[in-house]
């Protein structure tokens, strides 16, 4: 199945019965895919796409975003230590179990001119391929 996905189209699941579907899509994008069940999207590496700081269409590199390593000396991670410190136990409820099984997986855009970089929102998919 194609979709339509930072403004270039990319084929999620191809099983057989839609590599032959192929032909009827080429010419068709789809909007909305909340309601499918999308396990696997193939994302190429590089995108021509606007970017907002040339102001004009440039080639972009797509990386996947990955949160970076919580630092232990941080404000925040120093409050929630304290928080958590002394009688009284767990301050905030953890949640442990989880309903969905997925995440939504964010892209990183990035201008091959200027160097500006932004993210885009992705997606709930069990795997993303960038390449
Ligand atoms: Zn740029």
């Amino acid at each position: 199945m194609w979709v339509r996905w930072l403004h270039f189209r990319v084929l999620v699941a191809a099983t057989v019965d839609e590599l032959e579907q192929r032909k009827k899509y080429k010419s068709a994008y789809v909007f909305s895919i909340a309601t499918l069940d999308v396990n696997h999207m193939n994302v190429p590496k590089e995108v021509r796409t606007y970017c907002p700081k040339c102001k004009v269409h440039q080639a972009h590199t797509i990386s996947l975003y990955k949160p970076g390593k919580r630092r232990a000396l941080a404000k925040g991670e120093r409050h929630h230590e304290r928080e958590k410190r002394g009688y009284g136990g767990q301050k905030y409820p953890l949640q442990h179990e989880f309903a969905k099984t997925t995440k939504k997986q964010t892209l990183r855009v990035k201008c091959k001119v200027c160097g500006y970089m932004r993210h885009k929102d992705g997606i709930r998919l069990r795997k993303l391929v960038i390449g």
